[in-house]
């Protein structure tokens, strides 16, 4: 039996950062949501007892290093399976962009192996053996709009926010996530304040949504990549209501509620920006 599953990736509304833990990890308090864009992940079985990996991305490695062949290696071990599978990515979610694409991947393998294999086991059993893969993996497997505290693997399920359209725009660069992390210096940021993002999509309250936007990552990265700030300033010009850099970068979104100003937007950019994308909030989760 062949299993198509979808891997959409993810965006920040707000990202904190509190402290730097004694295991090394970085405590975060960040709101993630889906998006509609997405790799398309397609399983098919294999005779061979293996785990082969195949995708059309030249930026995506295509052996045990990839994000989906750990998944399935972790469920095979972890399970006892003697079945080998063919993971084939079709990869639509830019690579190293703070997009989440990787750890999405990973939880659509997750998520299909355990039909595959008749596994039998929950999302929140999924969600926990993805923390082994990522810290991002948890909320990918849920999808849908969340509170992710600890290292992002403690997950707290929100409301969809109020439905909106998000121009993302990525410039040529790809930025690593543990290097940021490395660099941020937490005595010299403004905190987002992420209580009341919780509160304005608990209460669907779209303009206080916008003004909540916040990401210590930015301090970080726009810092280094100046294009990564002239792209906020020109997604501001443009008309957007709310405007931030995702995850550790280098992807940048606006918000906007109206269909004419999201292609006001769109096209503005698309001279300045090679790889624009405008989707939609996935708020609520289509695994559930
Ligand atoms: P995050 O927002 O979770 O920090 P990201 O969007 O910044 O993630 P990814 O696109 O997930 O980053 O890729 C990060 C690195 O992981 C890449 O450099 C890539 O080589 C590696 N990688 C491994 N597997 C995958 C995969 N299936 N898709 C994309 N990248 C992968």
């Amino acid at each position: 039996m062949r299993i198509l599953e979808k891997a959409p990736a993810k965006i920040n509304l707000a990202l904190d950062v509190l402290h730097k833990r004694q295991d090394g990890f970085h405590e975060v308090k960040m709101i993630m949501t889906m998006i509609d864009l997405a790799d398309r992940i397609e399983l098919t079985p294999l005779k061979e007892n293996k785990i082969t990996i195949s995708s059309h991305s030249r930026y995506v490695p295509n052996d045990e290093r990839n994000l989906a062949y750990k998944a399935a290696a972790l469920l095979k071990e972890r399970f006892q399976v003697n079945e080998g599978v063919t993971i084939s990515i079709d990869k639509q979610i830019p690579v190293a962009a703070g997009l989440a694409g990787g750890s999405s991947d990973a939880a659509a393998t997750l998520r299909g192996l355990n039909k595959m294999w008749k596994l039998g086991l929950s999302l929140d059993e999924l969600a926990v053996l993805g923390a082994e893969i990522g810290s991002d993996v948890s909320f990918c497997v849920y999808g849908g709009t969340a509170l992710a505290t600890g290292r992002g693997e403690i997950i707290e399920h929100l409301p969809a926010p109020p439905p909106c359209w998000v121009i993302l725009a990525k410039p040529f660069i790809g930025v690593s996530t543990a290097d940021v992390y490395s660099k941020l210096n937490l005595e010299n940021v403004t905190h987002p304040n992420v209580d009341q993002m919780i509160k304005a999509i608990e209460e669907q309250d779209y303009s206080t949504i916008c003004q909540s936007l916040g990401n210590v990552l930015e301090t970080v990265t726009l810092e280094k990549y100046p294009e990564v700030k002239q792209l906020k300033t020109q997604l501001q010009r443009f008309g957007a209501d709310g405007v931030l850099m995702s995850g550790s970068g280098p992807t940048v979104f606006a918000i906007t509620e109206h269909e004419s100003r999201m292609q006001r937007i769109y096209n503005g950019l698309r001279g300045f920006c090679n790889q624009v994308y405008a989707v939609r909030i996935l708020g609520e989760s289509p695994f559930k």
